[in-house]
């Protein structure tokens, strides 16, 4: 738990960019601090390991002032990842993860043994890890200092735009995956972040900053959504908020039909209306064939329109599913992306109505 008591920092030239803060991230939770650039996130973030000295007010981390804190131990405990890794250039990738390590106590050996480890966690081929960090795309850099960051088996993590540099779907795998290790690992997390739909995806509550560190806003994602409370967090959170809050709401109840699909090259009966699920001989869905055809499912005729969604997957990936087949029923997968059946448009908006009524305030 880190928690920030009417945290002030005034810089020497007096800017102050933080006026006073105060807000506490729970253990085990991942909290993102977003807002414009300059409105005093990354201030924030490096006060909690003293990179910057607060001028005002403290911090605590479980309770205790960091301030009271060995440094040496204080930084031990708090892993760090910034948006340029900032890797050592001249060691390999699995050095620069067991420096780590190594510097937490671990012996050398052990150190290696958790570097590979940890580089699998992160999703990390395990020939990548005898290359040096120049000889990586940004997104395998952005996972090694992920890595880094987690060596030393810190209590806390602190990202400030770790993912930013990348390309959109780099990004998106990376938030994923992180997600992913996060539902493993349970650190306490603070993440910076400029980009509202990252603070959403990622955050188990979300710190909306206006310039000069000042908080508007802290709630869970769904909430922020809902409710956005005053015009600069609605501003921010944008236009599509009500769309996208559907990103956290789930059926309780979701009538799935279990129709049978196709497998790939068999045959389909001549004089057949409408359209068919197509899934390849281990059961992944593939697409759909279309109405009329006949004979032999080849693998260049499948419309590939549709994203399948699990059951339990949130209304708004559900819905997505439904809009993007082409006629108005989603392919629903299992925990495995197996075929699993489809679900009509009008049973995930009616599943829709239903949840928005059960999430209003009475
Ligand atoms: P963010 O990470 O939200 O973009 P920062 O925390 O980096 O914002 O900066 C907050 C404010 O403090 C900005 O106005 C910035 O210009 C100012 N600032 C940051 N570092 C310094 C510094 N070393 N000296 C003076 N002003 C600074
Ligand atoms: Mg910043």
């Amino acid at each position: 738990m880190i928690t920030f008591e009417h945290v002030e920092k005034r810089y020497p030239d007096g800017t102050v960019a933080i006026g006073d803060l105060s807000f506490t991230a729970a253990t085990g939770q991942l909290t993102t601090l977003v807002g414009p650039s300059g409105c005093g996130k990354t201030t924030s973030l490096r006060m909690i390991n003293r990179l910057i000295q607060p001028t005002g007010g403290r911090i605590l981390l479980d309770g205790e002032p960091t301030l009271d804190m060995d440094l040496i131990t204080l930084r031990r405990r708090i892993g760090y990842v910034i948006q340029h890794v900032g890797l050592f250039p001249h060691r390999t990738v699995a050095d620069n993860v067991a420096t780590t390590a190594r510097l937490a106590g671990i012996g050398k050996r052990a150190a290696r043994t958790r570097a590979t480890e940890l580089l699998e966690r992160v999703g990390l081929a395990p020939e990548l890890a005898a290359r040096y960090p120049w000889q990586l795309s940004g997104g395998q850099q952005q996972r090694v200092g992920v890595a880094r960051a987690l060596a030393a088996d810190p209590d806390v993590l602190l990202m400030d735009e770790p993912f930013s540099a990348v390309d959109p779907v780099v990004r998106a795998q990376l938030q994923q995956q992180f997600l992913q290790l996060q539902r493993e690992l349970g650190k306490t997390i603070v993440m910076v972040t400029h980009d509202i739909d990252e603070a959403l995806t990622m955050g188990d509550r979300i710190a909306v900053f206006r310039t000069g560190g000042d908080l508007v806003r802290f709630a869970p994602p769904e909430e922020l959504l809902r409710e956005p409370g005053d015009r600069f967090v609605a501003d921010f959170v944008g236009g599509d908020r009500g769309y996208r809050g559907l990103g956290f709401v789930h059926a309780r109840s979701l009538t799935i039909d279990d129709e049978e699909a196709l497998v790939v090259g068999a045959e389909r009966a001549a004089g057949e209306a409408g359209w068919r699920p197509v899934v390849d001989a281990a059961g992944i869905p593939l697409g759909w064939s279309g109405p009329g055809e006949a004979g032999p499912v080849l693998a260049e005729q499948i419309t590939v329109t549709s994203t399948p969604a699990r059951r339990d997957d949130s209304l708004r990936r559900l819905l997505n599913a439904g809009l993007s087949a082409p006629d108005g029923r989603g392919i629903v997968v299992d925990g495995d992306g197996r075929y699993a059946g489809t679900v009509a448009l009008a049973e995930i908006t009616g599943a829709l109505v239903r949840e928005r009524g059960a999430a209003e305030p009475a």
